[in-house]
């Protein structure tokens, strides 16, 4: 999944660690929630003091979703899958992994290490804090009794324990994507010893998943009970949004991989754009617009010194500048410079150019075959000619 609006909050193990935008949403819900449950729970804590609870409890959430994608990625990393990033957004984390895995173990093995890192945490948040408050049997019987004799440490430690325990059931849902859809696809792959078929299953059992949730989650919200769920509305919708995300989740990543398995035989120089309009360095931004951008539908532009690429200029770093510098700057000093520039060479397969697409967030890839450029390829060309052959094949 390309999640890429959000901001970076640096480096962990070498991994950059970004935080999409709507995860501000989950973490201003976490936070509102928390205070509003301490205000009921224990209106003798002043109202700075609950809210600084909430808080931190909610960072807190925020690490945990982080150690959970840290497994995965370090896993991943350890298999020889390097790993770019970690995006955190609304349901947790994405780890933005380079490559799928080579076999049903490695598979296995990335998969449930997330998972598993979420139920230790909390499992052994629980354990010590229950220990250590000696709340155990009061606990299964008056819970919020319970928790109204509990300082504000042990109080929030305890909410970050449960909040693990149910992050790491939650992901072993066997619906593909989620991390136990993958559990069940690596199985499923070395039972079948089919990567296609057993991510078709997976998928499927993830749609069926999700539509349970889907169709409980109404019936909660006429007052129907549904084991472990309870009933009523709010729980209800809630149930329903999320079975509603699997759905759409599962059934978008099968499309991914037949998209993937029908670009697999085709090469790049079926569909790239041959002989590309070309420009110089040396010309400037102004003349640019007005004689190559204005004159074609070309979202990229190859630029050529003595028949050799040295660089590609988009309409993206043309907006950068402004227009009253337009006259002064040239192409050159604006263009990504050839050794930044991920390229693919004509004989390639179009997955492989998609792939490159997609990690590298870029709308076109130069073709070059011997050093020299033969064409472009857009996502625009790819999606194109998925349009008019996919049809009869997917
Ligand atoms: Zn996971």
């Amino acid at each position: 999944m390309q999640v890429d609006r959000g901001f970076g909050i640096g480096k962990l193990f070498g991994i950059d660690i970004r935080v999409d935008w709507s995860w501000l949403f989950i973490f201003f819900l976490t936070t509102w929630n928390l205070a509003t449950a301490l205000a009921n729970l224990h209106s003798e804590w002043n109202v700075v003091w609950r809210w600084g609870l909430a808080v931190a409890a909610a960072l807190l959430f925020f690490a945990s979703v982080l150690a959970h994608e840290m497994a995965h990625s370090l896993v991943a990393r350890s298999r020889g899958m390097p790993v770019n990033r970690i995006t955190l957004f609304l349901f947790g984390g994405v780890s933005n992994i380079e490559k799928e895995p080579e076999s049903p173990g490695a598979e296995f093995v990335m998969a449930i290490v997330g998972p598993l890192a979420s139920l230790i945490i909390g499992g052994v948040l629980l354990v010590v804090v229950m220990g250590l408050s000696g709340v155990t049997t009061l606990a299964m019987n008056r819970p919020n009794e319970a928790l109204q004799q509990l300082g504000p440490v042990t109080t929030i430690l305890i909410w970050v324990g449960a909040i693990n325990v149910t992050l790491g059931i939650f992901n072993m849902i066997p619906g593909f994507p989620l991390d136990g859809g993958r559990v069940l696809r690596s199985i499923l792959w070395s039972l079948t010893d089919n990567l296609h078929k057993a991510t078709r299953w997976a998928s499927w059992i993830g749609q069926g998943i999700a539509w349970l949730m889907i169709l409980s989650g109404i019936a909660m919200t006429f007052g129907v009970q549904i084991p472990f769920f309870g009933s009523g509305l709010a729980d209800g919708l809630w149930l329903a949004f999320i079975g509603w995300c699997l759905n759409t989740a599962s059934s978008r990543s099968y499309q991914r991989l037949v998209i993937q398995d029908v670009l697999e035989d085709v090469r790049v120089s079926r569909m790239m754009r041959s002989h590309p309009s070309v420009i110089q360095p040396d010309i400037t931004i102004a003349q640019l617009i007005d004689d190559h951008i204005m004159r074609s539908d070309d979202h990229a532009f190859p630029v050529i010194e003595q028949n050799a690429l040295v660089g590609l200029v988009t309409l993206d770093d043309v907006r950068s500048v402004a227009p009253g510098q337009r006259q002064e700057n040239s192409v050159r000093d604006i263009m990504t410079p050839v050794d930044a520039l991920v390229t693919v060479a004509p004989e390639d397969a179009a997955a492989t150019a998609l792939q490159k697409l997609a990690r590298n967030d870029v709308r076109q890839l130069p073709v070059i075959q011997d050093g020299a450029l033969v064409g472009v390829l857009s996502r625009r060309s790819i999606v194109r000619w998925l349009q008019l052959h996919a049809d009869a094949q997917i």
